[in-house]
């Protein structure tokens, strides 16, 4: 069975940490979109030397630039067997491209996880990441503008999802293999409902 889900969230929720177990799961690979732009930034490939800006500003990349990497990263054949998107679609015009790579592709989705954090909750892991890893973008006044473009972007298109009936929330406060089993169970429930 193939199983096609999405991982929406703030920054800070974890959202990478939890798709991977996720992944491992259901047996799909986890594709993130920031993980892909990171690995560009780091090669200093073409893509990556686009991207870097706006990631160290906290701002989206460009609409054209993402749509594009994920048509290519979803015609892999690894995803024939599904894959969790960890971190796309961000934008309305994101979420339009990616209906019609399913509809070219003729498969839809599964259900779209929401893990639910506070911003003081994910202001405070994510400047304790930022000791940990020394991520470019995990600065508090970067924090505070990533969240900003979360609410005024992304937050807004979870209702393009609820109103198919596909999203499923989970509460993300609390140690991290509890919010796993929390949203395996809350997926499972969805898809025997469905
Ligand atoms: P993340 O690791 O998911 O927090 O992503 C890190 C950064 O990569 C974001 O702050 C954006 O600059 C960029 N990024 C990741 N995914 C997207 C996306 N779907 N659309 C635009 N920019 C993205």
């Amino acid at each position: 069975m193939s199983t096609r889900l999405l991982l929406i969230g703030p920054p800070g929720a974890g959202k990478g940490t939890q798709a991977a177990a996720l992944a491992e799961h259901y047996q799909i690979p986890a594709i993130s979109t920031g993980d892909i732009f990171r690995a560009n930034v780091a090669e200093r490939t073409e893509l990556g030397q686009q991207a870097q800006r706006y990631m160290d500003a906290g701002e989206y990349v460009p609409d054209d630039v993402t749509n594009a990497m994920v048509r290519d990263r979803l015609a892999e054949p690894d995803t024939a067997s599904g894959f969790l998107l960890d971190g796309y679609p961000r934008t309305a015009d994101q979420v339009e491209q990616l209906d019609a790579m399913l509809q070219d592709a003729g498969v839809g989705l599964d259900a779209v996880a929401l893990i639910n954090a506070e911003p003081d909750v994910v202001v405070e892991r994510l400047l304790a990441r930022a000791q940990e890893q020394g991520r470019s973008d995990d600065n508090e006044e970067v924090i505070r503008r990533r969240l900003e473009v979360y609410s005024q972007q992304t937050a807004p298109i979870v209702d393009i999802y609820r109103e198919r009936g596909l999203v499923v929330d989970v509460d993300g406060v609390g140690e991290i293999s509890e919010v796993t089993d929390r949203l395996i169970a809350a997926l499972d429930k969805h898809r025997e409902a469905r």
